[in-house]
């Protein structure tokens, strides 16, 4: 048995980079991961050929990148071997008819290829462009900041001081709007709005759900004025440099290490049980980050001793879930439209905003998508690093997929546990990727296919291979993520907090929740004040 201050449940990339800045304060801190590799969502393995290095899950870092935790501890992410791979050349669809949008850092290369299918959307984007620092300011305010009343008002009043009321007003439309409302309130042309609307996919935004058009908009903005971050050598540079920051600091992490229940004593947490019988002791807090229905469902046995937070827990929504596949290739996909689309990070396939629409309702509805859409990312465009001399490594994501098949919209795969009919569905995605890009299975030297519930039994987060650890709609973001009275990374147990994608600002590799806590934990945000939060550890805002 050992003594920490803090003790961690699993090592996700918001886990370790709350773990590092404790531990840099001084706290002693044991991080304990289930899995032989850290990193959860982020890592990067060898899945297919030796040499062959696949991003398992995430693979675009820029969230990472602009983080605030990067802001703050760049230095000593670099010593620890942090390094990124820019990406000039971000996402692009390519489209049934032949044609093809992309988005690029250089301005002018963008407006000119949008100018092609609207001289009125290229004048809209460069508007935009141009608005994008005033606006970005409140939006990342607000995303960055913990969910206080204090941290609201501060958003809120500088919003207004800036922006009048009108503008203030206009925002809050923006953080309300679909996909949709805003995409066709912006642009004429249905390519352009299908290319921009696939980024709410990525989430759980199909075209027409209320507050997704944040997600799209923020993406194609940041992507246009930034560019977009790739790790070089993998996704998992980010992973290697925190878990070197932690030790480095005196933190212990430990692989292989499942917590089976997180110890509570007169109402407090106390430290953990791992499923091999060992016990640690933690004195500060216990960080769970797991999926809420994990938290109650299994390391609380007795529960919270809060009905409340115990049902919310349960019901909290997970998304439609993803399948993985990764490629090694002898060469980039042939895109029939156009060889600039090899140069691509990302090459959307997702025609339009209906065929997204339909998608998603399939998925929800436990069909198979005859159409899904496919996210087909090409790390070794970037970072040749990544797969032996001209060789490439692919990284497909499907999006969106049931937990549990009832049906196939198509009428050819008979409902069947995903073990069952993974290989056979990962065939119709490589036909649909054949249809853009023929010849692409004669290139192919080795695949590996992960489905919903290989993506779970990797991370149990996933939940039915929920990406996102939770639905990200209105009703469980913001003050309601996880759950009301809950935002702040707090539970009604003492000294137990969580961390992670299900909790705010949500998922993405910007390791802001960890960071947030850390900060809350460390002395930065204040107990005061927190919005109709309940428990241990509400936070306000103090800066
Ligand atoms: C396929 C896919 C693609 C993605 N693409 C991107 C992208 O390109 N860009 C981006 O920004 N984001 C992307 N994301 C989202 C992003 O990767 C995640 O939101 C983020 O990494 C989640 O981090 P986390 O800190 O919540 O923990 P996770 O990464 O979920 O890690 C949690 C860890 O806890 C461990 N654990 C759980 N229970 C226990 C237990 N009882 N005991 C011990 N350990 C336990 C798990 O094994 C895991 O290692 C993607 C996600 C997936 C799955």
């Amino acid at each position: 048995m050992s003594e920490f201050d803090a003790i961690f449940v699993g090592a996700g990339h918001n886990s370790l980079a709350c773990a590092a800045h404790l531990a840099l304060k001084g706290w002693k801190t044991g991080i304990f991961e289930r899995s032989p590799t850290i990193g959860g969502a982020v890592q990067t393995r060898e899945f297919t050929l030796p040499g062959f290095r696949h991003d398992f899950g995430a693979m675009n870092l820029s969230l990472f990148a602009g983080s605030a935790f990067h802001r703050k501890y760049a230095n000593e992410l670099k010593a620890q071997g942090l390094e990124f791979a820019p990406v000039a050349d971000c996402f692009a669809s390519a489209f049934p008819d032949g044609r093809w949008f992309g988005v690029s850092n250089d301005l002018e290369k963008t407006a000119a290829r949008m100018a092609a299918f609207s001289v009125a959307d290229a004048a809209t984007w460069r508007r935009l462009v141009a608005a994008f620092p005033a606006e970005a300011e409140h939006l990342f305010r607000l995303l960055g900041s913990p969910m206080s009343a204090r941290a609201l008002a501060g958003t809120a009043w500088n919003l207004w001081r800036k922006k009048g009321i009108a503008g203030a007003l206009d925002t809050g439309r923006l953080l309300l709007s679909s996909p949709r409302a805003w995409l066709e309130e912006n642009f004429e042309s249905p390519h352009i709005r299908a290319t921009l609307a696939t980024w709410g996919m990525h989430l759980d935004f199909a075209p027409d759900i209320a507050g997704g058009a944040v997600f799209p908009y923020l993406e194609s903005m940041a992507n246009q004025s930034f560019g977009m971050v790739l790790g070089k050598g993998g996704a998992d540079t980010i992973i290697g440099a925190l878990s070197g920051m932690v030790t480095a600091a005196g933190g212990k992490i430990v692989t292989g290490a499942e917590v089976a229940e997180i110890t509570v004593s007169a109402g407090k947490a106390t430290g953990v049980r791992l499923a091999s019988g060992e016990t640690h002791t933690a004195t500060r807090a216990v960080i769970a980050g797991v999926a809420p229905k994990a938290l109650t469902g299994k390391l609380l046995p007795n529960g919270s001793g809060d009905v409340g937070f115990d049902t919310a827990m349960k019901k909290f929504r997970h998304a439609p879930g993803t399948m993985m596949i990764h490629l090694a290739l002898d060469d980039l996909p042939d895109w029939r439209a156009g060889a600039e689309l090899r140069q691509f990070a990302y090459v959307h396939l997702s025609p339009s905003l209906d065929a997204m629409s339909r998608t998603y309702q399939q998925a929800v509805a436990g069909m198979l998508p005859d159409e899904p859409v496919l996210v087909v990312g090409q790390p070794t465009a970037i970072d040749p690093s990544r797969a032996p001399e001209g060789k490439h490594v692919l990284w497909v994501q499907v999006r969106m997929l049931p937990a549990e098949i009832t049906g196939d919209a198509a009428g050819k795969i008979a409902p069947a546990h995903w073990d069952k009919v993974k290989e056979v569905y990962a065939d119709r995605v490589l036909d649909i990727i054949e249809t853009y890009a023929p010849g692409l299975r004669n290139k192919t030297l080795g695949q590996a296919v992960f489905s919903p519930i290989d993506l779970e039994r990797e991370n149990p987060n996933l939940v039915g291979g929920d990406q996102v650890c939770g639905s990200h709609h209105l009703a469980q973001n913001f003050l309601f993520r996880p759950a009301r009275g809950y935002a702040g990374w707090n539970t009604p147990v003492g000294n137990l907090h969580l961390t992670g994608a299900a909790t705010w600002p949500g998922a993405g590799t910007g390791a802001a929740s960890g960071y947030m806590l850390a900060q809350q934990l460390g002395g930065r945000w204040s107990r005061r004040f927190h919005t109709g939060e309940r428990g241990q550890g509400a936070a306000a805002h103090e800066a």
